[in-house]
């Protein structure tokens, strides 16, 4: 066994990112995490924390902190687009909890990245720093960054999300195929909004589109996002803000309830949806991609933070137990791949039928919810000690 410690450079301190780096460092191995924001910041709206991505923070340590700072909704309801009407209702809770074996948690994505960068030392953060050059040779890889400085490390995660620096390389001729669909993400402030059950899942499917609100944590009311018809294209784009008039227009024949919560949006942000074929492989001998930069998806399951999550833990698994080999990190990345690409491209295609369209082609909630119910009941961990690797 070499005495070198594995030094793993983290591209990206998205969701995906941090755990990873949380992960690493818990099995050992030295990390730095690089981020291209200034500062590492509140953006986003609501995000869903599912049961499969929820077991493995709690086996990170952070079981406590995440009760804090998230909502565990209690039931999920479907409602007649026009006339309100109760359609379908599911407990989730401790029934959920029970029967998968983790909590389904909904909360502001500010919040969980706050907690994730918590547990990592600050010295370790490099904020400020856009990889723009990742280069490869027998002894290691480097990171140019744009600001002149250089990096060196043994592996690099690319975990820089959608437009990744790596993965432009690894999928040159891939094309993001536009889905001519949009989701607005919004929040509504506590008591702006009235009426609503504080903690139950609500959606609304009609003809102009799907809406789903659920509670956020720490007192910050109810975020919503809403399905639409898109005709532009508009770029991938964080950070867009939403067009509300033209957003309270479209869902102004909703039931009362619905039609109150998007007028009540204080904020909502415009995501442009794109589908985007799984690509052959992830890794070259020293370089992989993680979360998003791996596997972009449509977001009807709300899987793309507890994916990302997935990952982490099985890349940690891998590096920690196959990293320092006599043949270097590849074997690790190649076992992490195909722990992962066949899955998450399974998650990708369910995710392409789910939600609105599924819903809209009269689809039952009952029948959408088993849809997803094999991917929450995936155990990493279980499949990890099956091949032979430390649980993560
Ligand atoms: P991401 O969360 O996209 O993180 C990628 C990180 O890499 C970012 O911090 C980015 O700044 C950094 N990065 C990119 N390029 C470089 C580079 N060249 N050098 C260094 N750093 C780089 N999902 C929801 O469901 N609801 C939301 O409200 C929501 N808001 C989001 C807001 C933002 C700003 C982002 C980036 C993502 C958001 N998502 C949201 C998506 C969700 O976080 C991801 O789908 C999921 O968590 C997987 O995350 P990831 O870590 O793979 O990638």
């Amino acid at each position: 066994m070499s005495e070198h410690t594995l030094h793993v450079a983290v591209i990206g301190a998205g969701i995906g990112g941090l755990t990873a780096a949380i992960a690493l460092r818990r099995a050992g191995l030295r990390v730095d995490v690089c981020e291209q924001a200034p500062v590492l910041s509140e953006i986003g709206a609501g995000i869903h924390l599912a049961p499969n991505g929820s077991r493995l923070l709690a086996r990170l340590g952070l079981e406590e902190e995440l009760r804090e700072i998230a909502a565990r909704p209690e039931a999920m309801e479907v409602r007649a687009w026009d006339t309100g009407t109760v359609l379908m209702q599911q407990p989730m809770g401790d029934i959920w909890q029970d029967r998968f074996g983790g909590a389904h948690y909904t909360l502001h994505r500010a919040d969980l990245h706050r907690l994730l960068a918590r547990q990592i030392p600050a010295d370790l953060v490099h904020t400020g720093h856009r990889a723009v050059a990742v280069t490869e040779d027998d002894d290691g890889v480097q990171i140019d960054f744009a600001h002149g400085a250089h990096l060196r490390a043994d592996v690099v995660i690319a975990a820089d999300g959608v437009h990744s620096l790596p993965r432009r390389t690894i999928a040159a001729t891939e094309r993001p195929v536009f889905s001519r669909t949009a989701a607005i993400r919004g929040l509504v402030a506590p008591g702006a909004c009235a009426g609503l059950p504080p903690d139950t899942l609500l959606t609304w499917s009609g003809p102009a589109g799907r809406l789903l609100a659920h509670p956020l944590g720490c007192g910050r009311g109810i975020a919503f996002v809403a399905v639409v018809a898109d005709r532009a294209d508009h770029g991938d784009s964080w950070s867009r803000p939403a067009d509300l008039a033209a957003l309270r227009r479209t869902f102004a024949d909703f039931e009362p309830a619905a039609r109150k919560l998007v007028e009540a949006a204080g904020e909502a942000g415009h995501w442009t949806l794109y589908d985007r074929e799984p690509l052959p492989y992830w890794s070259t001998a020293r370089t992989t991609l993680l979360g998003d930069a791996a596997h972009p998806m449509l977001p009807h399951h709300g899987q793309g933070a507890s994916q990302a999550i997935e990952d982490a833990a099985a890349l940690a698994a891998c590096l920690s137990h196959l990293g320092q080999g006599p043949h270097g990190p590849a074997p690790a990345l190649r076992r992490y791949e195909e722990l992962r690409l066949a899955h998450t491209s399974r998650v990708r295609q369910g995710s392409l039928g789910g939600g609105a369209q599924r819903l809209a082609g009269g689809a039952g909630m009952r029948e959408l919810v088993s849809d997803v119910t094999w991917v929450q009941r995936y155990d990493l961990a279980a499949e990890l000690t099956a091949a032979g690797l430390p649980p993560a």
